[in-house]
């Protein structure tokens, strides 16, 4: 089942069941205080609060999504792309908790002659919060699901809320069990890698009040109308029922792995380390291709800083296969083939967006040939006197001098195992500040680049983008 067809047969299947399809919304999303659209219901929550009154009853959806917070996990993992498709589907203040399990399950476990997705319902678990019963005899009444396949979990992972007073609720995660050559026996709890999460099912039913961490608050009462809100990660369920080892390897993404293999003349699967870099290019090339469709542009500053940073990792980790010439006009074009047919404006934006990934590429090499030399002999000298930190005052010459990032050096020294000088780093920094302060001709000297960096860190380190809490960026800067 390529990607196209199983996202067909969601929306196919949600529609028959009286479900408005809703087309997916742009990645940057309406909501100021989201970076990035991180969920299928991003676009509905005006709806799920109440804030608005839903134009429908129940709506389906296939979303385009970019959860930054999970770069460090792409190409490690076998689950977690920068960008991916969310599947879901919507009920607000119409069906709620019973029917949505019951609809969970009949696509799950309807074979795929018949339209279904065609999963062996023996290989299917769920979770489901500790204190819902209700839950738990939905899934064993409906789908017959025996005891042993039931995991109940704590708040952290099972309690769905905005973060903020509001709607809040018990969730419910379907995952499915590749089975004992990919690790061990329990259940979801035991083992993330082995079991793979497909679903999450969050039951909108209590109004929450005060409190700042995950499961510190209260449960003030039942909210007035009851909401359904679902995630299916489309990408999750293509490299299962694909038969391939991870969503780096789906139809819509393995023609850009490729290309870094046949570029860098590597061969995937021969080398552990070199295969992650091919997922990470793959990955990073499509999430970029698809941030710049939908009109942003590199910048040091949010969205763009994002994207920017997304295609400079493409370049360092074809750098680390060994290529150091120019490599976009070659990835940009598999991915653009790879995801026309879901959205033809890769196609016809392609002009303007691959001028836009070339003239990234070509100043970020530009920068890379200014300063990789002086990087590579404080790396080596580093390493011959056995030390695990790269000097400040490198990192400072490298940021001064040669426009590197700190959060750029401080990548490539950590490629060479080595940790980079930050307090140095830092207080020739302000030095620096302070002479600029004096000298306000020295104010072009950079000055501005640390603001806008250590902002980024900020977003990086504490924006979380998933389920459990949709904190806003503006709480964050
Ligand atoms: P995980 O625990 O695997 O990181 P999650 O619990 O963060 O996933 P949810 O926030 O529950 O994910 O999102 C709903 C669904 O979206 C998940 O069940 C999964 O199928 C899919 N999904 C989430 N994050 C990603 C990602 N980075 N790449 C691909 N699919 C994802
Ligand atoms: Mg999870
Ligand atoms: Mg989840
Ligand atoms: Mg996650």
């Amino acid at each position: 089942m390529n990607t196209a067809d199983i996202r067909q047969r969601w929306l196919t299947f949600f529609a028959d069941k009286g479900h408005t399809v809703v087309p997916s919304a742009s990645l940057v999303s309406d909501d100021p205080t989201l970076l990035f659209t991180v969920a299928g219901m991003v676009p509905f929550i005006p709806y799920l609060t109440g804030l608005v009154p839903a134009p429908y009853p129940r709506a389906t959806s296939v979303q385009k999504c970019i959860r930054t917070l999970d770069i460090e996990e792409v190409g490690k993992t076998t689950r977690h792309g920068t960008f991916f498709q969310m599947n879901g589907n919507f009920s607000f203040g119409d069906y709620f908790k019973e029917q949505a399990i019951r609809y969970a399950w009949e696509l799950l476990v309807t074979p795929e002659a018949d339209g279904g997705l065609g999963f062996d319902e023996k290989d299917l678990w769920v979770t489901v919060y500790e204190d819902d019963d209700e839950a738990i005899e939905y899934w064993k009444k409906t789908a017959g699901l025996p005891d042993e396949r039931i995991q109940r979990l704590g708040m952290d992972s099972n309690y769905w809320s905005t973060g903020q007073p509001g709607p809040a609720g018990p969730c419910s995660e379907i995952f499915f069990d590749r089975g004992p050559a990919y690790g061990r026996e329990g259940g979801p709890a035991a083992d993330d890698d082995r079991y793979i999460e497909i679903w999450n099912l969050v039951f909108m039913q209590y109004l929450r009040g005060e409190g700042t961490g995950k499961n510190d608050f209260e449960i003030l009462g039942d909210l007035p109308s009851r909401n359904i809100d679902t995630g299916m990660g489309l990408e999750r369920v293509a490299f299962l029922k694909q038969g391939v080892e991870n969503l780096y390897e789906i139809d819509q993404v393995r023609p850009v792995l490729d290309t870094a293999s046949l570029i860098s003349g590597r061969r995937y699967g021969a080398d552990h380390e070199d295969d992650i870099r091919m997922r990470v290019v793959a990955d990073h090339v499509r999430s970029a291709l698809m941030l710049m469709s939908d009109g942003v542009t590199p910048s040091n500053e949010g969205r763009g800083y994002i994207l920017r940073r997304l295609l400079r990792r493409s370049v360092r980790s074809m750098r680390l296969l060994g290529v150091d010439t120019a490599v976009f006009p070659e990835l940009f074009p598999a991915s653009r083939d790879a995801m026309k047919a879901a959205y033809p404006e890769v196609e016809t934006d392609f002009d303007r967006i691959s001028r836009t990934a070339y003239a990234e590429e070509e100043s970020f090499l530009r920068t890379l040939s200014g300063g990789i030399n002086i990087l590579d002999l404080a790396v080596n000298s580093a390493k011959d006197k056995g030390a695990k930190t790269l000097a400040g005052d490198t990192a400072f010459q490298l940021h001064d001098t040669y426009g590197f990032p700190i959060d750029l050096t401080m990548e490539m020294a950590e490629e060479a195992g080595l940790a980079v000088d930050r307090v140095a780093f830092e207080s020739l920094m302000s030095e620096q500040k302070q002479r600029a302060k004096a000298d306000s001709k020295a104010k072009k000297l950079g000055i501005t680049d640390l603001g806008v960096y250590s902002q980024f860190r900020a977003i990086g380190e504490t924006t979380f983008l998933g389920y459990d809490e949709l904190v806003t960026e503006s709480k964050i800067l």
